[in-house]
């Protein structure tokens, strides 16, 4: 076992059935499973749904189960990097489910990167390390709410499902574990201006916690608005200056993102005339 890929296989029947449950498949569906490592669910899985694509990183484990699947034709085995994956060339007929046990080195970045994806997806069934599950559904107002929490809730609807213990794998993760169901929603849940904006207003409002988001903001924000544009878009919001970006809901991050591309032009015009007179 790889240590350095974060295997960490499922050995516990119950645990297995449980994600497959949660993630009500069907025969007639299409499931995309990442890290199917020794195949403890895609061996099941497999004997239910029409479709199964597995992406596994590890070449000598993805030799193990194209060898278990050779004569199962409707179990496709990829040898590749899901963070890399170009899922446009799948040339996928309709939605997937996504089902994982990720590998938790890297799972913050593969969740991200099938989110930006999302639109290959009706839902997805994960397992996290608990520690990043907490992050993912957090509310505002908390230290583990932040970027991840944003992005994920601005494009599904998240079910914190069940946790599981260490005991359930081989060899045991030095944490526990849980499983999120994220159903993507057809559109964001608030109209956003200009998406890549708004990643990177969220990124540098967490960029220093401590400091409120008004400061945060304008030691970053010379070569995107000008502060009176700022502090314009924080007075019409409602969102008092002294406020921190970890007491901010999606909504309000996503109001203000759309109100600074908005108003952007006619500040940057307001601004050159005032540095002239
Ligand atoms: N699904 C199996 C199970 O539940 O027993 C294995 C889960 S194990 C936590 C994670 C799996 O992801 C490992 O098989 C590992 O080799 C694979 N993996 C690690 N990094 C990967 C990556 N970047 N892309 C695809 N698979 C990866």
């Amino acid at each position: 076992m790889r240590k350095r890929l974060g295997q960490h296989f499922l050995v516990n029947p119950w645990v297995i059935q449980k994600i497959i449950q949660t993630s009500e498949v069907h025969p007639e569906d299409t499931v995309l499973e990442i890290g199917p490592g020794l195949g403890a669910l895609t061996k099941p899985l497999s004997k239910i749904v029409s479709r199964l694509i597995a992406i596994e990183l590890d070449e000598s484990l993805c030799r193990h189960l194209k060898t278990i699947f050779a004569d199962v034709p409707h179990v496709q085995i990829i040898q590749a990097d899901a963070l890399k994956m170009d899922y446009e060339k799948l040339g996928l007929q309709k939605k997937v489910k996504v089902i994982a046990n990720l590998p938790y080195y890297v799972a913050t970045p593969i969740l991200l990167h099938l989110l930006e994806n999302r639109t290959f997806f009706s839902t997805m069934t994960l397992m996290f390390q608990k520690e990043v599950a907490e992050r993912v559904i957090a509310q505002p107002g908390g230290k583990a709410y932040g970027y991840l929490s944003i992005v994920c809730q601005l494009w599904s609807e998240i079910k914190f499902c069940f946790t599981v213990p260490p005991e359930a794998f081989n060899p045991p993760p030095e944490v526990d574990s849980a499983v999120l169901k994220f159903i993507i929603l057809d559109k964001p849940r608030f109209e956003v201006k200009d998406l890549n904006h708004l990643l990177k207003l969220i990124k540098q409002a967490f960029s220093q916690r401590r400091k409120t988001l008004r400061n945060t903001l304008k030691s970053h924000l010379n070569l995107i608005y000008s502060p009176l544009l700022l502090d314009k878009a924080l007075e019409e919001l409602h969102i008092p200056p002294y406020l921190r970006g970890e007491a901010l809901s999606v909504e309000k991050f996503v109001l203000l993102s759309n109100y600074l591309v908005e108003r952007r032009k006619e500040f940057e015009y307001r601004d050159s005339i005032h540095a002239r007179t």
